[in-house]
């Protein structure tokens, strides 16, 4: 059995993030991923100017931008029956990058800090501490890990939570799809957020000539979804997509003891907000800062409530955000009528849009 300090299940954005500012700080840290990167996600792409910040702390903001990537300069939300509003980003400020690259590449970075990082390795058991001297016990894949500190970074279906019985039972309220396809021409660099009778889908360029298509509905309007988007994109019914679920789920306590949750283990927001990889990389972040003052001081507890609260702190003030995001696309008809009528002028999509990209 491996002995760590500081385990982590998932290496996506959350996990890369905390891993690297873990192993930064001298702490023995491990990754143990399901799958083997480069691999693609169900995601829209687009980096939320915030996430810059993070990224230049890690050391990694130049090279994201060198990233075959799209700088976006607009949001089109588009009503279902066609009217659109443009609302204009600050020149460079967001842009998509297609996560096989990005992931890899925070992935590479936590390497480079020192972090140990497991490929192909699913966390299928665990074992909690019963004591202050005893440590995790992890299974992934054929090995085993013993770690002081156990990190769950493993997505909205996590297996840690699902493992310590504290995953809810999940509804399968909406499914996501995702797919890339070549880019059409005169697409513009813009998001298109658009509002369908059975849903709404995403679309934005990701560089190298690629579009980021995404399409979420309810299970029994998926299927017509698709439809739409084959004949919108002259796609072949065989066409390869992507998909998860669920799109919403109850938020789960970030701390326990010498447990810590983060990205979307931790809690779930609406895609059509565009946050989730921030709110992955800071909370990483903000992990790591706990974990680390964990090791200085011995004290788990001051620590558990330390993160817990700069987890709360995080999401303070925004959760309107992702309800007034999941009420518009929950009734794309209502939503729609609004944006023909002229109800929902663009000083309150400016203001939205603003909130969501934290434009100055
Ligand atoms: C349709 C859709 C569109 C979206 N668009 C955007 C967008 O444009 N911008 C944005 O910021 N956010 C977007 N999001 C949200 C964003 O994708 C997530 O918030 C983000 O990926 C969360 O990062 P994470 O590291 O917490 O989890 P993930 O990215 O899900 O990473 C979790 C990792 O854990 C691994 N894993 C899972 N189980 C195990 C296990 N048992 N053992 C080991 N490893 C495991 C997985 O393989 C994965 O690599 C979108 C989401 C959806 C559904």
């Amino acid at each position: 059995m491996e002995l760590v300090d500081v385990a982590i299940a998932g290496g996506g954005p959350a996990g890369a993030c905390c891993a690297a500012f873990c192993a930064r700080s001298g702490l023995r840290t491990v990754v143990l991923e399901r799958e083997r990167f480069p691999r693609e996600k169900v995601c829209g792409d687009c980096l939320n100017p915030s996430c810059t910040q993070v990224l230049e702390r890690l050391g990694v903001r130049e090279r994201v931008r060198a990233l075959p990537h799209a700088a976006l300069s607009r949001v089109d939300f588009i009503a279902v029956g066609g009217r659109a509003i443009s609302i204009d980003l600050p020149p460079g400020a967001e842009i998509a990058v297609k996560r096989s690259l990005f992931d890899e590449l925070l992935m590479t970075r936590a390497v480079e800090t020192g972090a140990v990082t497991r490929q192909g390795a699913t966390v299928s058991d665990l074992v909690s501490p019963r004591s202050k001297e005893e440590r995790w016990k992890i299974t992934a894949g054929s090995e085993a890990f013993a770690a002081q500190v156990l990190v769950a970074a493993d997505g909205r279906n996590s297996t840690v939570a699902r493992l310590l019985g504290l995953l809810p039972r999940i509804a399968r309220e909406r499914v996501g799809l995702q797919t890339h396809l070549p880019l059409p021409k005169g697409f513009g660099p813009r998001v298109v957020l658009q509002f369908l009778p059975e849903g709404y889908s995403g679309q934005a360029p990701v560089g190298d000539n690629q579009l980021n298509l995404c399409l979420v509905g309810k299970p029994s309007s998926i299927a017509a979804l698709r439809v739409w988007a084959e004949t919108s994109f002259r796609l072949p019914r065989n066409h390869d997509w992507r998909t998860i679920t669920p799109l919403r789920r109850a938020a789960l306590p970030p701390s326990g003891d010498r447990l810590f949750l983060i990205g979307d283990a931790a809690r779930v927001v609406e895609p059509f907000t565009g946050e989730g990889i921030y709110y992955a990389l800071r909370s990483g972040e903000l992990a790591a800062e706990a974990i680390i003052s964990l090791f200085a001081s011995g004290d788990a507890l001051a620590a558990a409530h330390s993160y817990t609260e700069a987890h709360e702190e995080l999401y303070r003030g925004r959760l309107w955000v992702n309800r007034l995001a999941r009420a518009a696309v929950l009734s794309p008809k209502i939503s729609s009528g609004l944006l023909r009528i002229g109800a929902l002028p663009s000083p309150i999509l400016r203001l939205l849009t603003s909130k969501i990209v934290r434009l100055p």
